[in-house]
């Protein structure tokens, strides 16, 4: 798997870290106001209050923007691959990468899941693939006929 930059936890960040590394995706809440908002900040974006608690994310979202690149920033890094901000369910968005199909076949507003890109130092990236069918994604076993 390619390994993308990956910042250090900090003060704020680090429950949502720590989250990570058990598949859990996280978003902050304002316990005032209840905005969501991502990445994780000091103070609540939409009242200003501090009394922010964190809710689970579904993982589910829509493109909201994205970008192929192809030509890598480290040559160690697999080209091309989607750089990408979801909209996730919650409201928020987030900085990520899409998988899971061709690069150049990806539209805004695809339907999208969140899965797992495991770190060496027990957190883990979130990055999302496809949430329904894709076009051009190999047919499935086909599904048993059902008795009629
Ligand atoms: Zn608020």
């Amino acid at each position: 798997m390619i390994a993308p930059e990956v910042p250090a936890p900090d003060e704020i960040t680090a429950p949502w870290w720590e989250a990570t590394g058990e598949h859990r995706l996280l978003v902050q809440t304002c316990a005032r106001c209840s905005g969501a908002q991502h990445p994780p900040r000091a103070l609540c974006v939409h009242c200003g209050h501090d009394a922010l608690g964190w809710s689970g994310s579904a993982g589910l979202g829509v493109v909201d923007s994205f970008t192929v690149v192809h030509r890598a920033p480290r040559p160690e890094l697999e080209v091309p691959y989607v750089i990408a901000r979801v909209r996730l369910a919650e409201g928020v968005l987030l900085l990520t990468r899409l998988e899971g199909r061709d690069p150049d076949t990806w539209r805004i507003d695809d339907r999208v899941r969140v899965t797992w890109v495991d770190l060496d130092d027990g957190r883990a990236l979130p990055v999302f693939i496809p949430a329904g069918p894709s076009p051009t994604a190999e047919p499935e076993t086909a599904p048993e006929q059902r008795g009629s």
